[in-house]
């Protein structure tokens, strides 16, 4: 658990004052409990024993509530090569935290997790009618429904459903919804109401999360499988297809490179310089020892020119230039982490100087949007 914020808005936010006051809690704890992404692991015993050790509150619903409101996202990120973590994001974590020294993260950084896409409040009403869940008919027992069984519609495996219906009635588009533990309510196209519930294991199962890698999204080709390792026959159309794209890069992905061994100390500075500037640094940035490290280990596997390129493409890309988490990921070590961001920063500065469209960030900043928001349809009603 670490020191975190609290805004006096989120406080007086008028859809969390629509929410069971528990749930309300549980909002503001998860903040110390998450990790310095704003990331936890989407496993909801293990939030409750930390959160709430030895009461029984409804913990896993209210976090499925906070996902339906809009305050958290759950999203999926990869962890090996196939392997894959599901993991929950405090969407207004990187608006509100300041971090002085952040923790390696422990999952991955939030910019490299998918969000998972979560029905729309109305489509979990219609849950209402198919499990005849009974309103509350006291303050108390809006503060706390009494669950309701229902078991997994495709294996029968028992679960909980809560309807929580509005405390106050004081928010104009919010109506209550249906939340669910040891479940999930699932987007489900063949499903009455376009809902299904479903055991996480059946969900796995009939609808598997797809991961669209955010690293992967140049000219909307995806250039390597988050799931797995591409078939060679898959490689070679991705990679006919950015060449056709940018005739530049084709060359560049494929070119065996031999490290350089001895680097200029004028480049390094060079390439410092350009990200401060890039990065809107003011002077009292140094370039210390672990960012001529970064710098150095850059230049022994890059062309200057390449290395110039891949301090500038974060800049154009929405999760990093704050655009869509609303803080900026410039530091050099998240710029320069791994080949595959100094390759994706690199083609993106690349693109933007040939003139060539954009990556296609739109569909991930949409998606992203898509989950973050209310409901999908109201936009913007869940912004604090
Ligand atoms: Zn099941």
């Amino acid at each position: 658990m670490r020191g975190r914020w609290v805004k006096p808005e989120e406080i007086t936010d008028e859809l969390l004052n629509e929410l069971p006051i528990g749930a309300r809690q549980l909002y503001i704890w998860l903040r110390n409990y998450a990790d310095d992404q704003g990331l936890f692991a989407d496993s909801p015993n293990e939030v409750h024993l930390a959160v709430f050790p030895g009461h029984s509150y409804p913990v896993e619903a209210w976090i499925d509530l906070l996902v339906a409101t809009g305050k958290l996202t759950r999203m999926v990120v990869t962890t090996g090569r196939h392997r894959t973590k599901r993991v929950v994001f405090v969407k207004n974590f990187p608006k509100h935290q300041i971090i002085q020294r952040p923790s390696q993260p422990k999952w991955g950084y939030v910019t490299d997790c998918a969000p998972i896409p979560v029905p729309a409040l109305d489509q979990r009403l219609a849950l209402i009618d198919r499990y005849q869940l009974p309103a509350a008919d006291t303050d108390l027992a809006r503060e706390f429904p009494q669950p309701t069984r229902v078991p997994c519609e495709s294996c029968g495996r028992p679960g909980d459903l809560y309807r929580f219906d509005p405390l106050r009635g004081a928010h104009p588009e919010w109506d209550g919804t249906v939340a669910a533990a040891r479940l999930e309510i699932v987007t489900a196209a063949d499903a009455p109401d376009g809902v299904a519930v479903l055991c996480r294991a059946c969900r796995a199962s009939q609808h598997p999360i797809d991961i669209p890698p955010p690293t992967a999204l140049f000219g909307g080709v995806e250039i390597e499988s988050a799931a797995g390792t591409p078939t060679a026959e898959e490689a070679a159309a991705a990679e006919a297809t950015i060449t056709e794209l940018n005739p530049k890069l084709g060359q560049t992905t494929s070119r065996p490179r031999k490290r350089r061994p001895d680097i200029p100390d004028g480049e390094i500075v060079k390439v410092f310089e350009a990200w401060k500037e890039h990065a809107g640094k003011t002077s009292r940035v140094v370039l210390d020892e672990k960012r001529t490290r970064l710098i150095k280990k850059l230049l022994g596997s890059y062309t200057l020119d390449e290395a110039l390129l891949a301090v500038e493409g974060w800049k154009y890309h929405p999760f990093y230039n704050g655009e869509t988490y609303g803080r900026v990921w410039s530091e050099l070590h998240i710029v320069l982490r791994d080949a595959q961001h100094i390759e994706m920063f690199r083609d993106i500065a690349t693109a933007v100087h040939d003139g060539l469209p954009l990556p296609d960030f739109h569909t991930a900043k949409k998606q992203a949007a898509a989950v973050g928001d209310f409901t999908g349809q109201h936009s913007g009603v869940g912004e604090m």
